[in-house]
């Protein structure tokens, strides 16, 4: 097609690692819900004469994290000092990693309809390093508005890792599925909790044409970057189509206006004035190497071609079933115990969409619904004791009430299928109810008068009968009535 621009997109994606303590000190790590600046101490306050200790842990992960992704990870590593001065790093300086960091040369793949029609691509990955992250700032409305911010030191030193890509990614689309596959493989090797507010924030470079990129800076939703990038096509070609020229800069994502706004002109390394951090050791890392790739669980890809060969069901749920690992699991569960097809079906076409309809997660759910209940719901469903219908205000049910038991629900809603007796006399009281009426345009061949008549059977019965069986039954009394 004409006019297909040439778009050009790397991200670097911080994710916050799931230790119990800091990068460099020992304050707990689970400060969302926290007062401000009550997990802190010298070291992470950034106090003068404080010294940083390493997580071992943390660099573990790190290091999953490297190997998940397909990359080489380094026989050493080198903690840097980053130099620069914001409120939110009172030290000076962030210690993060320069030459020496954790990988380099990773791969991910992606299921992109990037214009190639649903095709997978390649990703490449250039370097996973560690580096604490710095405190947090709240402004009072807006990042250019705000009269004054506040700043808690809680988030100081929380390890982050941070993967760069190469800048394959060709659409805003392309990165949001990065980011999901990113999540989710991070989400696997239980190193991550993407539920967690600014669990992953993205620095989202840009640029069309081979023409200079704009690098959208910290923007932490995953709509975020999607919507920040299109917003780049949309600046930049404006630009382009004016004859301008697209300065390298760097931009701030206004996440409530969706735009995004010109911070300052691009910095540089030299800027930083990286030096090895002389309070670290140099750290060597290659002899745990093993170990820990022993430790990597089978990620989303591999599942996913398992539940394809072994349950026997579509890619598309397949797909729909492993992007979560509780997901995965309550699935395999659940599976265990009936029908490995309907119970794909019904967790992937019906729980998935009740839990976005309620912005719940399956971690959340699954205290609420046990994969014992959930496979007792699709029995009864099975064995014809409750419709398509009850068992979907069951799974409702259980939802919204946190709990209670399938037949107990069935009980008091009165959700139990109407037997054949009881439908017959339904069916035969709304013949002749509108025999002068749709029946008899029934008859004549005025085929959509049989919805109407089967709606009726419905609301007589309150839904307590198969649509499908209520259409076969009225078609056969009817006809033999001729
Ligand atoms: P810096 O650290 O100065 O931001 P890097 O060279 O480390 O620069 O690149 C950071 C990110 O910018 C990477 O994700 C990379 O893929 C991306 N990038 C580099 N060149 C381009 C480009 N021309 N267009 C879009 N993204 C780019
Ligand atoms: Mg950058
Ligand atoms: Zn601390």
């Amino acid at each position: 097609m004409r006019g297909e621009m040439d778009v050009k997109i790397g991200l670097e994606c911080h994710a916050q690692l799931l230790t119990k303590s800091k990068l460099f000190c020992s304050c707990s790590t689970d400060y969302h819900d926290a007062e401000p600046n009550t997990h802190v101490c010298a070291t992470c306050l950034g106090l003068p004469g404080a010294l940083p200790v390493v997580n071992e842990r943390a660099i573990r992960y790190g290091m999953k994290v490297a190997l998940a992704l397909g990359c080489e990870v380094q026989e050493e590593i080198i903690f840097y000092r980053k130099n620069y001065y914001y409120p939110d790093l009172p030290r000076g300086f962030q210690i993060t990693q320069y030459d020496f960091p954790i990988a380099f040369n990773g791969l991910v793949r992606i299921e992109s309809d990037g214009g190639d029609g649903g095709k997978e691509r390649e990703i490449r990955i250039t370097r996973v390093h560690m580096e604490e992250d710095p405190g947090r700032l709240v402004y009072i409305g807006t990042i250019d508005t705000a009269k004054y911010s506040l700043v808690d030191y809680n988030r100081s030193g929380i390890p982050l890792v941070e993967i760069v890509t190469e800048p394959d990614l060709k659409s805003p689309k392309e990165a949001r599925i990065f980011l999901g596959k990113l999540r989710s493989t991070l989400e696997y090797l239980g190193v991550f909790d993407g539920d967690l507010e600014g669990a992953m924030r993205v620095d989202a470079n840009i640029s069309l044409e081979g023409g200079e990129r704009a690098e959208v800076k910290n923007i932490s939703s995953y709509k975020g970057v999607e919507r920040a990038l299109s917003f780049e096509i949309t600046r930049q070609k404006n630009l382009l189509r004016r004859g301008l020229k697209i300065q390298q800069e760097t931009r701030h994502y206004d996440e409530t206006r969706g735009i995004t706004l010109s911070m300052r002109t691009k910095e540089f390394e030299h800027d930083y004035r990286y030096f090895p951090e002389p309070d670290l050791v140099l750290i060597r890392i290659s002899d745990r190497k093993e170990e820990i790739r022993r430790e990597i669980p089978e990620l989303p890809d591999e599942k996913k071609k398992r539940f394809i060969s072994h349950y026997s069901i579509t890619m598309e749920h397949a797909n729909s079933l492993t992007y979560d690992i509780n997901i995965a699991d309550f699935y395999e569960e659940v599976a265990s115990k009936i029908d490995s097809k309907l119970s794909a079906a019904w967790i992937a076409d019906v729980l998935k969409g009740e839990l976005n309809y309620r912005s719940i997660s399956m971690r959340e759910a699954s205290k609420r619904i046990s994969t014992d209940d959930f496979a007792a719901v699709l029995r009864y469903l099975k064995d014809g004791v409750i419709t398509e219908r009850g068992a979907t205000e069951i799974i409702r049910d259980m939802l919204d009430r946190g709990g209670g038991k399938p037949e107990e629900i069935i009980k008091m809603k009165g959700l139990a299928s109407i037997g054949s007796e009881e439908m017959e006399k339904v069916i035969d009281k709304v013949i002749k109810e509108y025999k002068k009426g749709a029946v008899e345009d029934y008859k004549v061949g005025k085929k959509e008068a049989l919805n109407f008549l089967v709606g009726q059977v419905m609301k007589h019965t309150r839904g307590r009968a198969e649509p499908k069986e209520v259409r076969r039954l009225l078609v056969g009394k009817i006809e033999s009535e001729f």
